[in-house]
Protein backbone atom coordinates (compact mmCIF):
# COMPACT_ATOMS: atom_id res chain seq x y z
CA UNK A 1 0.00 0.00 0.00
CA UNK A 2 1.18 3.33 -1.08
CA UNK A 3 2.19 5.45 1.82
CA UNK A 4 -0.47 7.91 3.43
CA UNK A 5 0.18 11.17 1.06
CA UNK A 6 3.80 10.45 0.02
CA UNK A 7 4.56 13.15 -2.13
CA UNK A 8 3.73 12.41 -6.06
CA UNK A 9 5.42 13.77 -9.29
CA UNK A 10 3.89 12.92 -12.45
CA UNK A 11 4.49 13.54 -15.89
CA UNK A 12 1.63 13.24 -18.52
CA UNK A 13 3.83 13.20 -22.03
CA UNK A 14 0.04 13.41 -23.77
CA UNK A 15 0.51 13.06 -27.75
CA UNK A 16 4.06 14.00 -27.89
CA UNK A 17 7.23 12.42 -28.48
CA UNK A 18 8.59 9.75 -31.34
CA UNK A 19 9.46 6.33 -29.75
CA UNK A 20 13.08 6.81 -29.59
CA UNK A 21 12.47 10.17 -27.82
CA UNK A 22 10.14 8.53 -25.21
CA UNK A 23 12.34 6.02 -24.20
CA UNK A 24 15.21 8.31 -24.65
CA UNK A 25 13.44 10.46 -21.83
CA UNK A 26 12.74 7.67 -19.83
CA UNK A 27 15.86 6.39 -19.56
CA UNK A 28 17.18 9.75 -18.58
CA UNK A 29 14.71 9.43 -15.75
CA UNK A 30 16.44 6.86 -14.23
CA UNK A 31 18.55 9.47 -12.77
CA UNK A 32 15.97 10.29 -10.23
CA UNK A 33 15.52 6.87 -9.39
CA UNK A 34 16.65 7.52 -6.00
CA UNK A 35 14.53 10.56 -5.39
CA UNK A 36 12.07 7.98 -4.71
CA UNK A 37 13.56 7.00 -1.28
CA UNK A 38 11.26 9.97 -0.34
CA UNK A 39 8.75 10.64 -3.28
CA UNK A 40 6.70 8.84 -5.91
CA UNK A 41 7.67 9.92 -9.77
CA UNK A 42 4.86 8.56 -12.23
CA UNK A 43 5.44 8.83 -16.53
CA UNK A 44 2.08 8.79 -18.29
CA UNK A 45 3.51 7.96 -21.80
CA UNK A 46 0.88 7.70 -25.12
CA UNK A 47 -0.67 4.35 -24.68
CA UNK A 48 1.38 2.75 -27.61
CA UNK A 49 4.33 2.99 -25.58
CA UNK A 50 3.59 1.94 -22.13
CA UNK A 51 5.12 -1.98 -22.79
CA UNK A 52 8.30 -0.35 -23.77
CA UNK A 53 8.44 1.86 -21.56
CA UNK A 54 7.41 -0.11 -18.02
CA UNK A 55 10.07 -2.89 -19.41
CA UNK A 56 12.70 0.11 -19.52
CA UNK A 57 11.97 0.56 -16.01
CA UNK A 58 11.21 -2.32 -14.88
CA UNK A 59 14.33 -2.55 -12.23
CA UNK A 60 13.54 1.17 -11.49
CA UNK A 61 10.87 2.52 -8.70
CA UNK A 62 9.59 4.82 -11.54
CA UNK A 63 5.88 4.00 -11.73
CA UNK A 64 4.44 3.96 -15.56
CA UNK A 65 1.09 4.83 -16.05
CA UNK A 66 -1.69 5.48 -18.83
CA UNK A 67 -3.68 8.85 -20.13
CA UNK A 68 -6.81 6.75 -20.48
CA UNK A 69 -9.05 3.82 -20.81
CA UNK A 70 -12.38 2.37 -21.78
CA UNK A 71 -14.95 1.61 -18.72
CA UNK A 72 -15.80 -1.77 -20.58
CA UNK A 73 -13.29 -4.70 -20.01
CA UNK A 74 -13.34 -5.70 -23.74
CA UNK A 75 -15.35 -5.35 -26.52
CA UNK A 76 -15.94 -3.95 -30.16
CA UNK A 77 -14.48 -0.52 -29.16
CA UNK A 78 -12.05 0.09 -32.01
CA UNK A 79 -8.86 2.72 -30.85
CA UNK A 80 -9.84 2.00 -27.39
CA UNK A 81 -7.81 0.72 -24.88
CA UNK A 82 -8.61 -1.18 -21.64
CA UNK A 83 -7.26 -1.64 -18.10
CA UNK A 84 -6.27 -4.92 -18.90
CA UNK A 85 -4.27 -4.05 -21.96
CA UNK A 86 -2.73 -1.65 -19.48
CA UNK A 87 -1.95 -3.44 -16.63
CA UNK A 88 -0.66 -6.50 -18.63
CA UNK A 89 1.65 -3.97 -20.64
CA UNK A 90 3.40 -2.53 -16.73
CA UNK A 91 0.60 0.03 -16.53
CA UNK A 92 0.09 0.58 -12.57
CA UNK A 93 -1.92 4.13 -12.82
CA UNK A 94 -4.32 5.85 -14.85
CA UNK A 95 -5.32 9.82 -15.92
CA UNK A 96 -8.68 10.32 -16.37
CA UNK A 97 -10.84 12.35 -16.75
CA UNK A 98 -8.59 15.15 -18.09
CA UNK A 99 -9.98 18.56 -19.14
CA UNK A 100 -8.74 17.48 -22.85
CA UNK A 101 -10.72 14.50 -22.55
CA UNK A 102 -13.68 16.77 -20.74
CA UNK A 103 -13.76 19.30 -23.23
CA UNK A 104 -11.76 18.14 -26.64
CA UNK A 105 -13.28 14.53 -26.52
CA UNK A 106 -16.46 15.83 -24.45
CA UNK A 107 -16.62 13.21 -21.75
CA UNK A 108 -19.14 13.67 -19.22
CA UNK A 109 -18.97 13.15 -15.57
CA UNK A 110 -20.76 10.14 -16.13
CA UNK A 111 -18.32 8.78 -18.73
CA UNK A 112 -15.57 9.28 -16.66
CA UNK A 113 -16.89 7.69 -13.74
CA UNK A 114 -17.61 4.36 -15.18
CA UNK A 115 -13.94 4.81 -15.80
CA UNK A 116 -12.66 5.22 -12.62
CA UNK A 117 -14.84 1.71 -11.40
CA UNK A 118 -13.13 0.08 -13.84
CA UNK A 119 -9.79 1.56 -12.66
CA UNK A 120 -10.82 1.07 -9.26
CA UNK A 121 -11.71 -2.82 -9.90
CA UNK A 122 -8.66 -3.32 -11.48
CA UNK A 123 -6.39 -2.44 -8.97
CA UNK A 124 -5.29 0.22 -11.70
CA UNK A 125 -4.81 3.97 -9.53
CA UNK A 126 -6.79 6.62 -10.87
CA UNK A 127 -5.75 9.95 -11.38
CA UNK A 128 -8.93 11.88 -11.43
CA UNK A 129 -8.40 15.06 -12.88
CA UNK A 130 -10.61 18.20 -12.00
CA UNK A 131 -10.95 22.01 -12.53
CA UNK A 132 -13.12 25.03 -13.50
CA UNK A 133 -12.29 27.25 -16.71
CA UNK A 134 -11.42 30.62 -16.59
CA UNK A 135 -15.28 31.55 -17.50
CA UNK A 136 -16.27 29.70 -14.15
CA UNK A 137 -13.46 31.30 -11.78
CA UNK A 138 -14.63 34.60 -13.10
CA UNK A 139 -18.11 33.83 -11.89
CA UNK A 140 -17.11 32.17 -8.47
CA UNK A 141 -18.06 29.27 -9.84
CA UNK A 142 -14.84 27.39 -8.85
CA UNK A 143 -15.95 25.38 -5.94
CA UNK A 144 -19.48 24.65 -7.18
CA UNK A 145 -17.74 23.19 -10.20
CA UNK A 146 -15.04 21.36 -8.31
CA UNK A 147 -18.02 19.87 -6.61
CA UNK A 148 -20.27 18.77 -9.52
CA UNK A 149 -17.36 17.27 -10.93
CA UNK A 150 -16.16 15.46 -7.47
CA UNK A 151 -19.96 14.09 -7.31
CA UNK A 152 -20.39 12.91 -11.01
CA UNK A 153 -17.46 11.51 -11.64
CA UNK A 154 -17.18 9.30 -7.76
CA UNK A 155 -20.80 8.70 -7.73
CA UNK A 156 -21.13 5.24 -6.75
CA UNK A 157 -17.30 4.22 -6.08
CA UNK A 158 -15.77 2.97 -2.40
CA UNK A 159 -12.72 3.21 -1.17
CA UNK A 160 -11.34 1.42 1.67
CA UNK A 161 -7.36 2.84 1.06
CA UNK A 162 -6.22 6.69 0.29
CA UNK A 163 -3.75 4.73 -1.86
CA UNK A 164 -6.84 3.67 -4.24
CA UNK A 165 -7.86 7.25 -6.05
CA UNK A 166 -5.19 10.05 -6.70
CA UNK A 167 -7.35 13.30 -7.68
CA UNK A 168 -5.18 16.08 -9.56
CA UNK A 169 -6.63 19.60 -9.67
CA UNK A 170 -6.23 20.96 -12.56
CA UNK A 171 -7.38 24.68 -13.24
CA UNK A 172 -8.35 24.50 -17.34
CA UNK A 173 -7.07 28.11 -17.37
CA UNK A 174 -3.59 27.28 -16.22
CA UNK A 175 -3.10 23.71 -18.49
CA UNK A 176 -0.38 24.81 -21.34
CA UNK A 177 -0.73 28.32 -20.65
CA UNK A 178 2.14 28.99 -18.61
CA UNK A 179 -0.29 30.85 -16.30
CA UNK A 180 0.04 28.75 -13.15
CA UNK A 181 -2.35 29.20 -10.42
CA UNK A 182 -1.24 31.55 -7.64
CA UNK A 183 -0.20 28.95 -3.93
CA UNK A 184 -3.13 30.44 -2.78
CA UNK A 185 -5.61 29.87 -5.36
CA UNK A 186 -4.73 26.31 -5.27
CA UNK A 187 -4.54 25.64 -1.75
CA UNK A 188 -8.02 27.15 -1.30
CA UNK A 189 -9.32 24.66 -3.99
CA UNK A 190 -7.21 21.57 -2.57
CA UNK A 191 -8.27 22.54 0.67
CA UNK A 192 -12.28 22.60 -0.62
CA UNK A 193 -11.32 19.31 -2.74
CA UNK A 194 -10.26 17.34 0.63
CA UNK A 195 -12.70 18.90 2.82
CA UNK A 196 -15.10 17.24 -0.06
CA UNK A 197 -13.52 13.70 0.20
CA UNK A 198 -13.40 13.67 3.89
CA UNK A 199 -17.03 13.80 3.87
CA UNK A 200 -17.86 11.64 1.10
CA UNK A 201 -15.19 8.94 1.80
CA UNK A 202 -14.40 9.95 5.73
CA UNK A 203 -11.12 8.88 7.21
CA UNK A 204 -9.57 7.00 3.38
CA UNK A 205 -10.68 10.10 1.85
CA UNK A 206 -9.09 12.69 3.59
CA UNK A 207 -5.67 11.22 2.99
CA UNK A 208 -5.82 10.55 -1.06
CA UNK A 209 -3.31 12.43 -2.26
CA UNK A 210 -4.30 15.52 -4.30
CA UNK A 211 -1.58 16.74 -7.03
CA UNK A 212 -2.20 20.55 -8.35
CA UNK A 213 -1.71 20.41 -12.38
CA UNK A 214 -1.52 23.81 -14.47
CA UNK A 215 2.21 24.74 -16.18
CA UNK A 216 4.20 23.86 -13.18
CA UNK A 217 7.84 24.49 -14.00
CA UNK A 218 11.10 24.13 -11.94
CA UNK A 219 10.74 27.63 -11.00
CA UNK A 220 6.96 27.87 -9.48
CA UNK A 221 6.91 25.08 -8.02
CA UNK A 222 8.05 25.28 -4.69
CA UNK A 223 5.28 27.65 -3.69
CA UNK A 224 2.69 25.13 -5.20
CA UNK A 225 4.26 22.08 -3.43
CA UNK A 226 4.24 23.77 -0.06
CA UNK A 227 0.82 24.19 0.51
CA UNK A 228 -0.58 21.99 3.16
CA UNK A 229 -2.48 20.16 0.74
CA UNK A 230 -1.09 19.88 -2.24
CA UNK A 231 0.74 16.51 -2.49
CA UNK A 232 2.41 16.70 -5.61
CA UNK A 233 2.30 17.98 -9.23
CA UNK A 234 0.72 16.67 -12.51
CA UNK A 235 3.14 18.02 -15.08
CA UNK A 236 1.83 18.45 -18.47
CA UNK A 237 4.66 20.68 -20.90
CA UNK A 238 7.90 20.82 -18.44
CA UNK A 239 7.94 16.61 -18.19
CA UNK A 240 8.65 16.78 -21.43
CA UNK A 241 11.99 17.06 -21.19
CA UNK A 242 14.54 15.44 -18.05
CA UNK A 243 16.28 18.83 -17.21
CA UNK A 244 12.66 20.63 -16.60
CA UNK A 245 10.76 17.06 -14.76
CA UNK A 246 13.99 16.70 -13.12
CA UNK A 247 13.67 20.26 -11.61
CA UNK A 248 10.42 19.66 -10.07
CA UNK A 249 11.75 16.59 -8.90
CA UNK A 250 14.45 18.39 -6.85
CA UNK A 251 12.19 21.12 -5.96
CA UNK A 252 9.94 18.56 -3.91
CA UNK A 253 13.19 17.16 -2.33
CA UNK A 254 14.11 20.42 -1.23
CA UNK A 255 11.13 20.60 0.70
CA UNK A 256 10.73 17.09 1.82
CA UNK A 257 14.33 17.57 3.33
CA UNK A 258 13.54 20.83 4.97
C1 LIG B 1 -1.62 18.68 -17.86
O1 LIG B 1 -1.84 18.50 -19.05
O2 LIG B 1 -2.07 17.88 -17.03
C2 LIG B 1 -0.82 19.84 -17.49
C3 LIG B 1 -0.83 20.19 -16.24
O3 LIG B 1 -0.15 20.47 -18.49
P1 LIG B 1 0.89 21.69 -18.31
O4 LIG B 1 1.83 21.34 -17.21
O5 LIG B 1 1.58 21.79 -19.65
O6 LIG B 1 0.09 22.90 -18.00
Amino acid sequence: MIEQRRMLIAGNWKMNLSLDEAVELAASMMEYSSATAKLDIALFPPAVYIERISSLLEHSPIIVGAQNIHPEEAGAFTGEISSKMVLTSGGQMVILGHSERRHIFAETDEFICAKVKRAILSELTPVLCIGETIDQRDAGETNRVLKRQLEGSLDGITIEFPGELVLAYEPVWAIGTGRVATPEQAQEAHAFIREWMDGRFGRAGRDCRILYGGSVKPDNAAGILTQADIDGALVGGASLKSLSFGGIIIEALKILER
